[in-house]
């Protein structure tokens, strides 16, 4: 499919699964198998959007690891609000623990840099953040981001878990705003 229609827009084809999303997830997987191996991190899936991602991703550590889940909401329609409201939290000891958070996508960094204050307090060994996209142009904040599947402009993607108003999350590849 080179373009998809959802509900008011109309996106097209973007990065292809097997040809760029997979090599990037290949890439952010060597480095955790160097970086984690004999670590036993506890990888936090911040849901929805990074399901399909942490998917790939987690199932590609080599190590011993464990993996739990978080779910903010932080978008409305196609542009940030601002506000992060916490839905479901982590529910693992996280003191001492070598903590990776899994995102779809880093954009203005605001809900990045919720998660990373919420855990922090909790006296982790570490903490890292993964994504798989990442926008420099849109981001605001000085915390770095420590593994980037991949760099995109500043424009809205769907697909491969991440959604227009819910829609679009089953799509295989990532599509942009047409
Ligand atoms: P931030 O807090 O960095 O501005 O935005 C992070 C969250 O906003 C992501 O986890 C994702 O849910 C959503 N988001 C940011 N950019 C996009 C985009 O281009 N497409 C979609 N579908 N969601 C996005």
């Amino acid at each position: 499919m080179e373009k998809v229609q959802l509900k008011d827009k109309e996106f097209r084809k973007f990065l292809a699964y097997e040809k760029e999303i997979l090599p990037a997830i290949e890439k952010v997987a060597a480095q955790l198998n160097q970086d984690y191996k004999d670590k036993n991190p506890l990888f936090v899936v911040v849901l929805n959007g990074s399901f399909l991602f942490a998917a790939d991703l987690i199932k590609r550590f080599n190590g011993a690891c464990e993996v739990s889940f978080i779910k903010v909401k932080s978008y409305e329609g196609t542009s940030s609000t601002g506000a992060i409201k916490e839905l479901l939290s982590i529910e693992e000891e996280i003191k001492d623990r070598y903590v990776l958070f899994v995102e779809d996508i880093v954009d203005t960094g605001n809900t990045l840099e919720y998660l990373i204050n919420s855990v922090k307090v909790k006296n982790p060994a570490s903490l890292k953040i993964i994504t798989l996209l990442f926008k420099p142009e849109a981001y605001k904040k000085q915390m770095k981001v420590d593994y980037v599947g991949m760099e995109i402009e500043n424009k809205f993607v769907v697909g491969f878990g991440l959604d227009y108003d819910g829609l679009g999350r089953n799509l295989k590849d990532i599509y942009v705003l047409n």
